[in-house]
């Protein structure tokens, strides 16, 4: 794909995310917990899981924050339900890879269009953020995910 249509796939579902977030809203009966914090753009997250068996059954998110990274909260959620912690945790580190360094995109789905924020570091920040704050969550630690951190 070249870039421009790329570029336009990227804006797209960003703000289309932005718009109507997928599972937003807070989660009864979760089981994990997960907050995220930019504080450099004001992004400001929270994530619950419910997970049985390992799996992720079902996933909320509540917060608010820049155009991309409610996108990319929104996106998490749909990618990381019914999925294992293990694959979870498997594509949040590739996910984490391919932004901040040159991992691999092939198995990224939609995450891809992510690429774009890649020649922005602030932006990288607001992309990454709900990633980092379900690592807390999956680790089940108390730390609030800090970009600053
Ligand atoms: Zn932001």
């Amino acid at each position: 794909m070249d870039n421009d249509r790329l570029r336009a796939m990227y804006q797209e579902m960003i703000l289309e995310h932005n718009k109507s977030p997928r599972n937003f809203g807070p989660l009864e009966g979760h089981t994990h917990y997960g907050h995220g914090k930019n504080p450099l753009c004001g992004d400001d997250y929270e994530f619950y899981l419910e997970v049985k068996n390992d799996v992720i059954e079902r996933v909320g998110f509540t917060g608010d924050g820049c155009a991309i990274s409610k996108s990319s909260a929104s996106m998490l959620t749909t990618m990381v339900k019914g999925k294992s912690i293990e694959d979870a945790r498997k594509l949040s580190e590739t996910f984490l890879e391919f932004i901040l360094n040159e991992g691999p995109k092939e198995s990224l789905g939609k995450l891809k269009i992510f690429e774009g924020v890649k020649q922005f570091p602030v932006r990288v920040k607001c992309a990454t953020l709900s990633w980092r704050a379900l690592e807390q969550a999956l680790l089940k630690t108390k730390h609030i995910a800090s970009t600053e951190a």
